[in-house]
């Protein structure tokens, strides 16, 4: 395979001379696959040749974009629905509906994966999104509500409003609803064990689960609230798939895996499937201004009052970097704290830097969160003088072209003062 040969080739010599040489087009996959979920992971690394040469590393990105609905979400939604099939609260082709509080990529998944499995969907977002989003869920065939933005305590902000109108849609024909009903889960990995909670929207007015096998309930249209920043299944997702991956990818050799991390299922997700196969592997945190991880992992706060004035918090600044940084805690941020070994602040200049240094480059045409986690690779490596041939994995989120309205459009950069200079990256890379 493809894989064999980059490790075989990098016995034989460095990869940097070998590459030039024309190689054929080597195909993904021979097999025939069932439908657009067929499609979904088993995405190739690709080797950042650029950052790698120049900083004497192996820089390889998990290339996410490729995914059938352009990102890595794509994961995450699929798991999300077939776990909640397999605890018997969805049933396909029943008028169900999934709902799902979002401003990114996961409801692009979940609005193309519900429509291969026989459901709609109902995403409720902030007015103030590119309207180019909103026009993709539509074409998907979603249902899309936008509201007024809000803070994550007030009932009306979005994420809140899909959890009650996914118990209103199921309540009358499955009952009242009782919400946020936790159940404590054990979660092994490796020598590390720690309790999370989880959280279920699909309890009846008695408080048990419903019965799966209730043959009454199965023909009804049914409400399900996704609900990625609490739900386990986000986390699995990366457990059980993308990490797994990377480490069958990378001839079980990761030095440092760079993430950042936005409901944070794929930093915990891979990292504790990484640290468990080699508890020596360093995961490092890519955090993107405005955001309180950064604090979080190396104060233990997510917010340090102190240094609060003039400091910009998430959701009240309109950053360029969309899909990572959070100034709240989640189930899945929660199991991904403990295992960060390292954290960077990564600015927005930062990241358009790199965005137009990879396609210079590298005709690599990324995502603002994907140019985040690089940007992070190279402070990591600088930061630990690594220089001989380590291999770090990164995560390519998604591509460019989700971004065409801000973080990809000079003139809107400009207005918002953040200059388009890619030699900052070549100034990160020379520094001692
Ligand atoms: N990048 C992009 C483009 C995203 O949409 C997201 C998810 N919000 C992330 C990164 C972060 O992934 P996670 O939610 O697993 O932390």
């Amino acid at each position: 395979t493809s894989i064999s040969s980059y490790w075989r080739s990098r016995r034989r010599q460095s990869i940097s001379q070998e590459r030039h040489k024309s190689r054929p087009i080597e195909l993904r996959s021979n097999e025939v696959v069932y439908g657009v979920t067929g499609l979904i992971g088993n995405t190739p690394l690709v080797r950042i040749d650029s950052l790698s040469d120049a900083l004497g590393v192996e820089i390889l990105g998990k290339a996410e974009f490729l995914n059938p609905g352009g990102s890595v979400k794509d994961r995450v939604a699929l798991r999300i629905i077939e776990d909640a099939e397999q605890r018997g609260l969805l049933h396909p082709h029943t008028g169900s509906r999934i709902f799902e509080g979002t401003v990114g990529s996961t409801g692009i998944s979940i609005a193309t994966i519900a429509k291969a499995r026989g459901y709609d969907t109902t995403i409720i977002m902030p007015d103030d999104v590119a309207l180019e989003k909103v026009n993709a869920l539509q074409a998907l065939g979603a249902d899309v509500q936008r509201v007024r933005p809000a803070s994550i305590v007030d009932k009306k902000q979005y994420v809140n409003i899909a959890r009650r109108a996914a118990i209103e849609f199921g309540r009358s024909d499955i009952g009242k609803g009782l919400e946020n009903a936790h159940k404590s889960h054990e979660l092994h990995t490796g020598s590390a064990s720690v309790v999370v909670t989880t959280t279920s929207s699909h309890v009846n007015a008695e408080g048990s689960t419903d019965d799966p096998l209730d043959e009454d309930l199965l023909s009804k249209p049914r409400g399900f609230f996704a609900d990625q920043f609490e739900n386990r299944s986000n986390f699995e997702a990366h457990y059980d798939g993308t990490g797994p991956e990377i480490w069958r990818q990378t001839n079980s050799h990761v030095d440092a895996f760079v993430s950042g991390a936005g409901t944070g299922g794929t930093i915990a997700g891979i990292g504790r499937f990484l640290k468990s196969m080699d508890e020596e592997v360093q995961v490092v945190l890519a955090d993107p201004e405005g955001s309180g991880l950064y604090n979080k992992v190396k104060h233990g706060v997510l917010y340090d009052r102190r240094e609060a004035e003039g400091t910009k918090r998430r959701h009240q600044v309109d950053t360029v970097v969309e899909g990572i940084g959070i100034n709240r805690m989640t189930n899945n941020i929660d199991l991904g704290i403990p295992i960060i070994d390292d954290a960077f602040r990564i600015t927005d200049v930062e990241a358009v830097a790199m965005s137009r240094y990879l396609v210079q480059n590298d005709g690599l045409f990324l995502g603002s969160s994907s140019a985040c986690n690089l940007v992070a690779c190279i402070k990591f490596v600088k930061k630990r003088g690594w220089r001989d041939g380590q291999t770090l994995v990164t995560i390519l989120c998604d591509s460019g072209n989700r971004h065409y309205s801000k973080f990809w459009n000079d003139d809107y950069l400009r207005k918002a003062n953040i200059p388009v200079d890619r030699s900052i990256i070549d100034d990160l890379i020379a520094q001692p």
